[in-house]
């Protein structure tokens, strides 16, 4: 066991119980360290996963659904390992150009059900142009371009553009993939940048079982004593040190975590995982000194949207058998380029925010239950709005769009990763002419570093968290890698082989 190759067994704490803080101190204690304390601000763990029961006995996920990839996904394993997926050909609540099934309906605004052939041809020619630029060798003399000019781009030189409804179907794909990358806009969305995202093999969006995302966490849990965990335990402020004359190498605990109710810890580690929406609202006031210049400015550049989820539970089901999910086809924008600049210029699109909604989706082990999505701006906003005006306004377009009756509303239930102070926001994206390796890489950076300043304690203060990995950022399995490599660090710090 690791702890009885240390001299001293050092301290460390964790701050935040989502992936990657659970990640990292499972990983410690796998190793054999004890002195290890895991501060969550929130009653629970999982952060940006959470598995809920509104609707019943069965699963809905608030925030992350599926697990993307399978080769070397630690999650796909260990999940497959436990047996936690969900059978084969489950439906999967997805909106998303890449999953768009001939079970989808696509309406347009005017009640007119398009043909699944018509809708393919454009679905499928998008998904290709995705694929195109996801691989390795995607060049392109527009590289410093935004996905939307490029994805117009493309469009126009394809011809299909002059096919009937077809520049509606594409407007879609463009908002629906604005809700994968959680942009505001698909205009702000860096187009070279996506290839660093690295897809695993295998299919993409693999379902959980019965109890959902909660299983995994609950495998992590497994490795936690209870003592090891506090939830409800909000971390103001850390206090670290970064003065050559401070070594204090006496001092074997250099860094001071201060909580919001005032109780201290002193430690020798620690690994901050707060999304890095929490960091753009609160980096400069957390740390004592401040935090380095090229870590502040990685937090300012690296984008962080919103993406939300409205689930509307219906007395009856009301949409045929065949029907997986109801697709939204404004006849303008909200993805539009021209639509997009003058909404960019005034508040009106406060006016217009569920233009944003892609459509609804059935959701896995529900029979009378929709989920919509909508994403950036205008999904922040739809959090600050009563509930239930969100529900009426919900219904109101499953009429108008598809001209069916609609049975009542039983109950709606929608995310706010946004207005969450312990999340703010729900996953990172690149937003046009920021370097995102660069920027990651900062990101990631302990501090102080093992080689910058010799004199100073080293690793201090470790950085974890989905927006820390440089090919997996946005996904969990991103996060749970990124908890592994900080304590991993750790672990050769301290002279420990992890993979003993
Ligand atoms: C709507 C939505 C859908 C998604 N869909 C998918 C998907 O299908 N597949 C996928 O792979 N990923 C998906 N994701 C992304 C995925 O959920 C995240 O990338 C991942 O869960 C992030 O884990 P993390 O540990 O880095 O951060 P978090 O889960 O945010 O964990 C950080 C923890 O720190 C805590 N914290 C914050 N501030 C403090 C503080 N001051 N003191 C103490 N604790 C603090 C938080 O409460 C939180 O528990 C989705 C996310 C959302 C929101």
């Amino acid at each position: 066991m690791a702890s009885r190759l240390l001299s001293s067994e050092p301290k460390i704490v964790i701050i935040g119980a989502g992936f990657a803080g659970l990640a990292a101190a499972s990983t410690l204690l796998k190793q054999g360290l004890k002195n290890v304390l895991v501060l969550e601000a929130m009653d629970r763990v999982g952060g940006r996963v959470q598995t809920v029961r509104p609707f019943g006995t069965n699963v809905i996920e608030m925030g992350a659904t599926w697990i993307h990839g399978q080769k070397d996904n630690p999650l796909y394993e260990l999940a497959r390992e436990e047996e936690l997926l969900a059978e084969e050909g489950i439906h999967v609540a997805s909106c998303l150009p890449g999953v768009v099934t001939p079970q989808d309906y696509f309406f347009t605004e005017h009640s007119k059900l398009l043909s699944s052939n018509r809708v393919e041809k454009i679905t499928g020619f998008f998904g290709n142009i995705m694929s195109k630029i996801f691989s390795q060798d995607f060049k392109s003399d527009c590289s410093s371009w935004s996905l939307g000019d490029y994805l117009d781009q493309e469009f126009e030189a394809s011809g299909l553009s002059d096919m009937e409804d077809a520049g509606i179907v594409f407007e879609w794909c463009k908002r629906a993939e604005c809700t994968d990358e959680a942009c505001n806009s698909i205009y702000e969305f860096s187009l070279n940048q996506l290839g660093l995202y690295t897809p695993l093999e295998g299919p993409f969006f693999n379902c959980l079982g019965v109890r959902g995302y909660q299983a995994i966490l609950d495998v992590l849990l497994r490795y936690l004593p209870v003592s090891v965990l506090r939830c409800k335990k909000p971390v103001k402020c850390i206090h670290w040190t970064d003065s050559p004359g401070n070594t204090i190498k006496s001092k074997s605990h250099p860094v001071r975590i201060i909580c919001e109710d005032g109780e201290q810890f002193l430690a020798d580690h620690v690994i901050i995982t707060v999304s890095l929406g929490c960091l753009k609202e609160r980096a400069l006031s957390m740390f004592e000194p401040p935090l380095p210049q090229e870590k502040l400015e990685a937090i300012v550049k690296l984008g962080f949207g919103t993406v939300s989820k409205i689930f509307l539970e219906f007395e009856e089901r009301f949409w045929p058998e065949d029907c997986v999910g109801i697709q939204l086809l404004w006849d303008k924008g909200p993805e539009n380029k021209d639509v997009y600049n003058v909404s960019k210029q005034n508040e009106g699109w406060k006016k217009e925010w569920f233009k944003k909604i892609g459509g609804f989706d059935m959701v896995a082990h529900h029979d009378n239950v929709l989920c919509g999505w909508i994403t950036g701006r205008a999904a922040e906003f739809m959090e600050t709005l009563p509930e239930e005006e969100v529900g009426e306004v919900c219904v109101r377009l499953l009429r108008n769009f598809t001209g069916w009756s609609i049975s009542n509303l039983r109950a709606i239930l929608r995310s706010a990763w946004h207005s969450n102070p312990y999340t703010r926001g729900s996953y990172t994206n690149v937003p046009v002419g920021v370097d995102a390796l660069k920027e990651q890489m900062a990101l990631a950076e302990p501090v102080p570093s093992t080689y910058q300043k010799k004199k100073m304690r080293p690793l201090q203060v470790l950085f974890a968290g989905e927006a820390t990995h440089t090919n997996f950022y946005t996904t969990t399995h991103g996060a749970y890698l990124s908890g592994v490599r900080e304590a991993e660090r750790l672990l050769l710090h301290h002279g420990v082989s992890p993979r003993l």
